[in-house]
């Protein structure tokens, strides 16, 4: 049996990330960068009014004369006049600084009559314009290959001229969930039968992590149908099958790996829920057998599937996502195995996060996971936990 640690390795360290490909820029939104992308401009690409208000020569406004105003300078409009000694020319902002004008007098600040403008407060010279490349230059890298284009780097990237990026392929993972006493969300109740929640919890996990998915749906416990979903599952960069991975006369997973010649890399980790893990590949293709209970399931995808899907997409840091927080009240000793245990998440008076382990722990407990917020994680091989024992928390 691997620790955590070790078999996150096993994993993630083997993951080349997918080939390039370039992408719209609305469409790259989350993805990861896969080569630099530079600015196209400098930003601001213009020297460029902060204000609406009067282009003008800070010292004619320090003199107090009436400034005659020689047209509308408007954003995106062509040129006008130049400012001389004397001058002013009205502009809205974001419109570019006529030739010869080195401040903008604010509309409040300006008195307007008979074409003439005159101040009723003092500028500095520099007053309201927002200089030529005070924020980019042109050529200056906006995002390294590895760094995921998140919402902000998106923006910077369009103003900054950047139509196209170059980003990795997003993974394929297809989906087989065995079993076959599983019904569809919502069915009606059938004696000996349950409802399936794995199929949609990897669903929804792994498309939120960037997988397209193909699902196969529910398949029987069947040695043949198994073996036949899975070679089809193998065409994709992540294969994904719920249930069937232990050793009963129903559990067909493992031998239809094999009849497939997915080789093992490990069966079983050191954490609970979760224990009875399966990992292997074929080729490029990453296999993971999720055990069938429903908690196991989940922290076997939090934890290793999308922190695989995370590499496959070139991202750096690709390990699962934990925050840090605190136990609200002392909890047992680990059992030899890092322990997700389901907790209602509380933020204390200090802003930490509090974890509240609900009473009810196991990997079948659907309810119990309901009434929390994610797991807090006691390690493998710690005693009993005091409150206020530091935690990393898995926030789903
Ligand atoms: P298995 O890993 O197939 O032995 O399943 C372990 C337990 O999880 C059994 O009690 C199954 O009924 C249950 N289970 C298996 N697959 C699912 C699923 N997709 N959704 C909910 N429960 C499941
Ligand atoms: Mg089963």
């Amino acid at each position: 049996m691997k620790d955590l640690a070790e078999a996150l390795a096993l994993v993630l360290d083997g993951i080349e990330p997918l080939e390039a490909e370039l992408a719209p820029i609305g469409a790259a939104a989350g993805r990861v960068a896969a080569a630099e992308a530079c600015s196209v401009v400098d930003l601001p690409p213009f020297d460029r009014s902060a204000m609406d208000g009067y282009a003008v020569r800070a010292a004619d406004v320090a003199a107090g004369t009436p400034l005659r105003v020689l047209g509308d300078a408007a954003a995106g409009g062509g040129a006008v006049a130049a400012v001389e000694a004397g001058t002013a020319v009205r502009i809205s902002t974001g419109a570019a600084i006529p030739a010869g004008a080195d401040a903008v007098l604010r509309v409040e600040d300006a008195d307007a009559q008979n074409g003439a403008v005159r101040a009723t407060a003092g500028v500095d010279a520099g007053a309201h314009v927002r200089y030529r490349g005070e924020d980019v230059h042109a050529g200056d890298v906006l995002a390294r290959p590895g760094d995921r284009l998140t919402l902000p780097r998106i923006s910077a990237l369009a103003s900054a001229g950047v139509g196209d990026v170059i980003v990795h392929r997003r993974p394929r993972l297809d989906l087989i969930v065995t079993g076959n006493e599983l019904l569809p969300a919502g069915a009606p109740p059938e004696p000996g039968k349950i409802h399936e929640s794995n199929g949609l919890m990897v669903r929804l996990l792994a498309g939120g992590a960037g997988a397209e998915i193909r699902d196969h749906g529910v398949i029987g416990d069947d040695a043949e149908a198994t073996r036949a979903a899975v070679e089809s599952g193998l065409e994709a960069d992540v294969l994904v099958v719920s249930g069937g991975v232990s050793v009963g006369p129903h559990d067909h997973v493992k031998p239809a790996f094999a009849a497939c010649g997915v080789e093992e890399v490990f069966w079983r980790v050191r954490i609970k829920p979760g224990k009875p893990l399966w990992f292997g590949r074929r080729g490029r293709t990453l296999v993971f057998g999720l055990p069938g209970n429903p908690l196991s399931a989940i922290v076997g995808t939090a934890v290793f599937i999308l922190p695989a899907l995370r590499r496959l997409q070139g991202e750096r840091d690709a390990g699962p996502r934990f925050s840090r927080g605190r136990l609200g009240e002392p909890a047992g000793p680990s059992d030899g195995r890092t322990t997700f245990l389901t907790s209602r998440l509380v933020r204390a008076a200090d802003g930490v996060l509090e974890a509240f382990p609900t009473e009810r722990q196991g990997s079948h407990m659907t309810g119990a996971l309901g009434e929390s917020d994610g797991f807090a994680v006691a390690p493998h091989g710690s005693g009993p936990l005091a409150a206020g024992a530091e935690v990393d928390l898995l926030l789903l």
